[in-house]
């Protein structure tokens, strides 16, 4: 009767140890994201170049990225929406209203950076993630002023500052600031790995008109800096967009797993 005993409780710890082989080696693992829903902007557009050096559109670059960002996120199972997936214009609230209207979990426009010193184009490089507040810092400001200017092209500018003022202090700030955190520590952190000498910009607030019209967790990713050559040319080499992609997914996936954490949804 032991013997019999002894050798059921060995056929079942067979079996578990099976399973347990079985989730290590295939998807068994893999966290279901099918009700996480990401809305991307690609930044510009159309008549709109954004930044251009050396004959190379910031609008190229991101459009580029955003579709690699596309396949990774459906390729993790999530609901994924582009607000352009081609070269065209988008007026402000095309790009933001759509993360309302999808109910997005997240919202993230991704853009090229440059400065305008030539002398300094070999120095300045980096990749920053922004979330949206108001900030003194000289340079934060300058980028917002820049991305400003041609997000607003064809919108009406009035009470800018009232949309401003009646979204920073709500709780979408600090949601936002751990987004930024958690997908620019992964982006870099696999960009590092992969590239020598990436730089890491950090997390920086600016008031980015792009991310006031949308009601929940928004970023600004500035990937690199198009007036640094070796920047430009990563920015079009579709392995380091890849991997710009796969950081941002696991970033935007870290945070999603955090806040389910946090507040149990
Ligand atoms: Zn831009």
């Amino acid at each position: 009767m032991k013997q019999i005993i002894r050798n059921k409780s060995t056929f079942i710890m067979g079996i578990a140890v099976l399973f347990v082989l079985a989730g290590c080696g295939g998807s068994a693992l893999q966290v279901d994201r099918s009700s996480n829903v990401v809305v991307i902007d690609a930044g510009h557009g159309g008549q709109d170049s954004g930044a251009v050096n050396s004959g190379k559109k910031e609008k190229d670059a991101v459009l580029q990225i955003t579709q690699k960002l596309y396949k990774e996120f459906k390729k993790e199972g999530y609901k994924i929406y582009l607000t352009r997936s081609s070269d065209r214009f988008l007026r402000l609230d095309q790009r933001t209203k759509i993360a309302d209207r999808k109910n997005a979990d997240v919202f993230i426009s991704v853009h090229a950076n440059a400065i305008a010193d030539m002398k300094r184009f070999n120095v300045v490089e980096g990749v920053e993630t922004y979330y949206l507040q108001k900030t003194r810092d000289a340079r934060s400001q300058s980028i917002a002023a820049r991305e400003n200017a041609s997000v607003l092209m064809g919108t009406d500018p009035l009470s800018q500052n009232v949309i401003l003022d009646s979204v920073l202090s709500g709780p979408k700030v600090i949601e936002s600031h751990k987004l930024a955190i958690d997908v620019q520590k992964n982006m870099f952190g696999l960009l590092n790995k992969n590239y020598r000498s990436v730089k890491n910009g950090g997390v920086r607030p600016a008031p980015f008109y792009v991310l006031v019209g949308a009601s929940r967790p928004s970023i600004l990713v500035e990937v690199g800096y198009i007036t640094n050559p070796k920047e430009r040319k990563r920015l079009f080499t579709p392995d380091y967009q890849e991997q710009l992609a796969k950081g941002i997914v696991a970033g935007v996936g870290r945070y999603i797993d955090n806040r389910k954490k946090e507040v149990g949804f």
